[in-house]
């Protein structure tokens, strides 16, 4: 009796304990599988940032290939203005030089100019002396001349121009018309009145009468 007694709290004991156990077990199952629940919830989130910072790391790997490309035509931009800075300077360089040579040039023509100058100046000069010297020959053969007019005029008074004959005091006296001053031989004049009705003076061919011819000498 005491056995089946001690047996039967035992028994009773290890189903109470076998109940307590598979409760146990019931709730700690329950609490793993809303564990593993909200783990998986989490395990989602993490998984959308983890989609949602792709997405955005290709936007930007996107934008930085953009940049890079950028960058790649402003280098050959670059590269493009430094070769026409390059071809300005060539330019500046020839121009220069040209300028240089111009100014060298412009140098030697005014030197040239100069010398021309002085050229011009010693032309002038001897001009000046030849025409010194002429208007001297001038003036002395003028002077000639005129010594020359003053033999002739004395011949004039000595002989007729009509004639050339020298004047006497007998038929080829030394007269002169007095109504313009030139002088004849008496007999020549005569002779003239004697051919023409007017008579004519044969030096500036005025006319003249017998009244008019005086005797000098
Ligand atoms: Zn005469
Ligand atoms: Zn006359």
């Amino acid at each position: 009796m005491v056995l089946s007694n001690l047996y039967k709290e035992a028994k009773e004991k290890l189903i109470d304990e076998i109940e307590n156990l598979q409760t146990q077990h019931e709730e700690e199952e329950s609490l793993i599988r809303v564990t593993i629940q909200n783990k998986d919830f989490e395990t989602n989130a993490i998984q959308m940032e983890v989609n949602e910072s792709e997405s955005k790391m290709s936007v930007l790997k996107d934008e930085i290939k953009k940049i890079i490309e950028k960058k790649e035509n402003y280098s050959d931009e670059i590269r493009a203005l430094e070769e026409k800075i390059d071809g300005l300077n060539t330019q500046m360089t020839e121009k220069h030089f040209e300028i240089h040579g111009m100014s060298k040039s412009n140098d030697m023509k005014l030197q040239k100019m100069e010398k021309l100058e002085n050229e011009k100046n010693k032309l002038r000069d001897e001009l000046d002396k030849m025409v010194a010297e002429n208007v001297e020959r001038v003036s002395s053969l003028s002077l000639k001349t005129e010594n020359i007019r003053d033999n002739q005029s004395d011949s004039s008074e000595n002989s007729c121009a009509i004639c050339f004959e020298a004047y006497n005091k007998e038929d080829h006296y030394h007269s002169c018309i007095t109504l313009c001053g030139h002088r004849f031989g008496l007999s020549c004049l005569e002779k003239l009145q004697a051919q023409q009705a007017q008579a004519c003076c044969p030096i500036c061919n005025k006319n003249f009468q017998a009244c008019n011819v005086i005797k000098l000498f």
